[in-house]
């Protein structure tokens, strides 16, 4: 069985869902309405031939369209996109955004203490 052609939307769909983010939580990072969302999990799910969300995060490991060694929303999966060449994904951009504030804050915090 081959991967169906998926749009990047639906890849982003899968790995949001495989993250345990729901729906409301997808459409809301989007700017979606929750029914945009709804609606390209239905044509995903169509394409996949799934009946499920879990049965299609579970059929697009199958597909190696998920890759669940590969790592996300942190600041170890943002260097991980950097090192392949890739533009870091919205959850990947986000851990790293929290990392460096956590890094910012422990920087100080070190210097409030030196002082
Ligand atoms: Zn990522």
């Amino acid at each position: 069985m081959t991967a169906p052609a998926l749009a990047p939307r639906e890849v982003e769909y899968l790995e949001r869902l495989a993250r345990g983010e729901s729906i409301q939580e997808i459409a809301q990072a989007w700017h979606y309405e929750e029914s945009g969302a709804r609606s390209i999990g239905e044509r995903l799910r169509k394409k996949l031939g799934a009946r499920t969300n879990t049965q299609a995060v579970f059929i697009a490991v199958q597909l190696k369209v998920l890759d669940p060694t590969r790592r996300h929303g942190d600041h170890a999966g943002f260097a991980a996109h950097r090192y392949r060449g890739e533009e870091p994904c919205d959850a990947c951009w986000a851990g790293e955004r929290a990392y460096r504030t956590e890094r910012r804050a422990a920087r100080k915090a070190s210097m409030s203490n030196a002082a």
